[in-house]
């Protein structure tokens, strides 16, 4: 039986958040109470800690987060029970759900776009989509749900929604097997986004990482050439292996305004730029690379669109690799710990609570 209390940890502002004791869930139509088993932290959830503007605004009239959420949205549990209606799962079932709760009635829900859902409540930072940093989460009616093989590991299960914020960037790029493709950036998303081009077969993967022990992994991940642009001249390195021409497909996964220069810098004419990094800061370009110098192509990436089943399979199989992807693993107690590993210690990967 479930207990009627449980640890969570709720953020309450920038640098104010709080573990602490709160009511388990009650559910009712169409709804779902997961017994969480781990919940890994996202760049987001942090960014949202240090009082990042895109989460709290400058005021409370454009803050998103809802002070008393509970954060973390890349969780994955098993289910506990069910309320009336619900088909998509029973309990027992091990269990992780797309970071994003559709309104199921806007433009873009109605027309098969939930991703793009224009509430854009992501689990995590609304009181009424808490997320996964607690002992118990419960999944709103609309939720999209996906059942894991039971042979799941909690780190696959937790996995499964970063991974597939990689895949759905990948699918923009339209990825050709005469493509040389690079990722910049190679946190836990680019090392698995050269682990899903690599399974595309183009013709080069090169990563850009400024950790260099982040090499040898990446190789493991099918990243041919890895270069360090605190090192060497990435842009003079992409033209030698390219035969002078650039890359063809630049994917942004790093967040830093200078990735996105550097790509508009390294694109072939007529290359594709895919932003997936949410970016620190604004971005100072020559607009002109785009039009009258390259004529390129600028392609967004938010969210993982209708990936996650891909993604289930392709770890199923075997085909996307997730080992050492979670470097850290915390009790929820040690939330402040975790959070402090993640942001400052250069061998995090991604780092994991689990209650
Ligand atoms: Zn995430
Ligand atoms: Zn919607």
């Amino acid at each position: 039986m479930k207990p009627e209390k449980m640890r969570a940890v709720a953020s309450y502002g920038p640098y104010d958040s709080r573990y602490e004791e709160v009511s388990v869930p009650e559910i009712g139509e169409g709804e779902i109470l997961l017994k969480v088993k781990g919940c890994s932290i996202c760049a987001g959830d942090l960014k949202s800690y240090h009082g990042g503007i895109r989460f709290w605004g400058t005021s409370e009239a454009d803050r998103y987060v809802e002070p008393g959420s509970i954060p973390g949205h890349e969780f994955v549990g098993v289910v506990e029970e069910t309320g009336p209606g619900v088909t998509c799962c029973k309990a027992g079932d091990l269990v992780c759900a797309e970071q994003i709760l559709p309104c199921g009635e806007c433009y873009f829900c109605k027309n098969g776009m939930h991703w793009m859902c224009q509430r854009s409540a992501v689990f995590g930072f609304k009181n009424y989509a808490n997320g996964g940093f607690a002992e118990y989460v419960k999944l709103p009616k609309g939720t999209r749900t996906h059942v894991l093989p039971q042979n799941f590991t909690t780190e696959q299960g937790v996995l499964v929604e970063p991974i597939a914020c990689g895949m759905h960037a990948l699918e923009q790029a339209n990825i050709r097997h005469d493509d040389v493709v690079v990722i910049s950036g190679l946190g836990a998303i680019g090392l698995s986004m050269c682990n899903i081009a690599d399974l595309a077969m183009p013709k080069l993967v090169i990563g850009l990482e400024l950790r260099d022990d982040r090499a040898e992994k990446a190789k493991e991940y099918g990243a041919d050439v890895v270069l360090n642009p605190s090192k060497v001249n990435v842009a003079e390195e992409i033209l030698k292996l390219t035969d002078g021409l650039g890359c063809d497909v630049y994917v942004e996964a790093s967040g830093s305004p200078k990735s996105a220069v550097q790509g508009l810098t390294v694109l072939k004419n007529h290359g594709r730029f895919v932003q997936m990094g949410v970016l620190s800061d604004l971005v100072t370009a020559d607009w002109n690379v785009i039009g009258d110098g390259k004529e390129l192509t600028i392609i967004g990436s938010h969210l993982s669109a209708k990936v996650y089943p891909a993604v289930i399979r392709g770890i199923e199989k075997g085909l996307i690799k997730t080992d050492g992807l979670i470097s850290h693993t915390f009790k929820l107690a040690d939330w402040e710990k975790a959070y402090d590993t993640a942001a400052n210690d250069p061998t995090a990967v991604k780092v994991m609570l689990e209650p």
